[in-house]
């Protein structure tokens, strides 16, 4: 892995719009330091760029519109960052919501998300889920026969609104991550296209059901090539064209690409970009293009990760066995995948001093550890970076998406509170609460508090 040292990489790159990513993330670090959003009184914190949230909702509305003249929905999957305030930014930017759970679903609708702008995926929809999805007029792919037979009863008892697709499974193979790879033979997202009978199966349920019009399909996320990616919206796409041809009409009439993006963990540059994915897709089903589909995506990972950055005082150093090692207040409960899967989830670390300035220094073999008491909690193991000291401040960068906005309770560590920023008219930082930290107290009484002496009298 490539773990560029960030001074060199900004010097030498031509990728602008990453330098001046990288100038303001310094600058918000500077800031929250010097706000105390981090350091004694909050030794963990995660900031959140919102000029770069911004630009990248509006770089992926001009990569479809490039590519289409058709309605495009971009809904954003909501399980990257479930923070109210930021599907609030991105339902402003243009975007709606993906959602995957009753919970979801409630955080879409708090920021205002329109119900014809939500998307409701889960493999695991209830019956009172698909109920209020359909009373609210939410759009619902279906994930599996049992499921679409559900809905065969719920939209003959009432009428909906709601746009109803029904999920497929291309099977065209995995990334290099097995974990987040949908589109395998045995995968458990929606209906395996290569089995036995599936595909017939599938034109059929479009026949006997007219207010079925919507296809989905979402083949991974994050190490799924582009071309593997294509090549299911490709075959989704031809599936719609054969139902269509033997509907005599177009029964569906919008396809639900999914996300999936993968995004680029070892630099500050964004690539591979919305654009460049666009340019795929169009060259690979040019006729999913020509106007005749509406489309909807599902993008998370691409639009968030890189605008987040998780801000940890180191509390002690020390060294074990010749290594040496820095230990943060960043682990476990902010950074789950990179701390159990290292080799799928590495992350970049940038080191700043007890003022928030970017260190210099030699690069010194060292590895950032977490908080939590297993030996694994590892944020980077056997890094060069500039030595840590005492009271110095660790950034794991990359990590809008998936990581702080989806913290994990080990050793009931508290949640950080999420600050979004940007440059102020004078030129300073300002932030704005995302997510307040959580509190001990709150810590307490979601552990039980409440039922304190419940047990007694058992
Ligand atoms: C997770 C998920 C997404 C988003 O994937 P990203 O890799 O974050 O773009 C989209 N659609 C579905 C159905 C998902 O499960």
């Amino acid at each position: 892995m490539a773990i560029g040292d960030m001074d060199a990489t900004t010097a030498l790159s031509p990728d602008l719009p990453a330098a001046a990513a990288v100038a303001r993330r310094d600058a918000a670090v500077r800031a929250a330091v010097a706000q105390g959003l981090v350091g004694q009184g909050a030794p963990v914190a995660a900031l959140l760029d919102i000029v770069g949230i911004r630009r990248s909702a509006a770089a992926l509305r001009s990569a479809f519109a490039e590519v289409t003249a058709a309605p495009v929905l971009h809904a954003f999957a909501v399980k990257a960052a479930p923070l109210v305030p930021v599907l609030r930014l991105l339902r402003k930017s243009g975007l709606g919501a993906e959602v995957a759970s009753p919970g979801e679903l409630a955080l879409a609708r708090a920021a205002g998300v329109k119900p014809s702008h939500t998307v409701l995926d889960s493999p695991a929809k209830t019956p009172a889920e698909l109920r209020q999805a359909l009373a609210l007029g939410v759009a619902v792919n279906a994930d599996n026969p049992q499921e679409l037979a559900r809905l065969d009863t719920l939209t003959r008892s009432a009428p909906t609104r709601s746009a109803i697709g029904l999920r497929v499974n291309p099977q065209t193979g995995a990334g290099s991550i097995d974990a987040l790879s949908t589109a395998t033979a045995t995968s458990k997202f929606g209906v395996g296209l290569r089995d036995t009978g599936a595909r017939e199966w599938v034109v059929r349920a479009f026949l006997d059901r007219p207010w079925l019009t919507r296809l989905h399909t979402h083949s991974g996320s994050q190490g799924v090539p582009l071309d593997l990616l294509a090549e299911g919206v490709r075959t989704t796409y031809e599936l719609a064209e054969e139902i269509n041809q033997l509907a005599g009409r177009r029964q569906v009439d919008t396809i639900d690409i999914g996300g999936g993006l993968p995004v680029n963990f070892d630099s500050d540059s964004e690539a591979p970009t919305f654009a460049a994915y666009a340019r795929i897709l169009q060259r690979t089903v040019p006729g999913l293009f020509d106007g005749r589909y509406a489309l909807v995506t599902e993008f998370g990972r691409a639009l968030l990760a890189k605008h987040g950055t998780i801000v940890a005082r180191v509390e002690y150093t020390k060294a074990a066995g010749n290594r040496r090692i820095a230990i943060t207040h960043a682990g476990a409960q902010v950074a789950a995948r990179t701390v159990y899967a290292p080799q799928s989830w590495p992350l970049r670390i940038a080191a700043y001093d007890a003022e928030g300035r970017p260190k210099t220094g030699a690069a010194v073999a060292q590895d950032v550890a977490g908080p939590a008491c297993f030996a694994g909690d590892l944020l980077a193991e056997n890094r060069p970076l500039p030595l840590l000291e005492p009271g110095d401040i660790a950034a794991a960068l990359d990590t809008g998406a998936y990581y702080f906005a989806t913290p994990y309770a080990y050793n009931s560590l508290a949640r950080p509170g999420i600050h979004g920023f940007s440059a102020g008219t004078d030129g300073g930082v300002r932030f704005a609460t995302i997510r307040s930290p959580q509190t001990v107290e709150e810590v307490v009484a979601e552990s039980g508090g409440e039922h304190i002496r419940t047990l007694d009298a058992l």
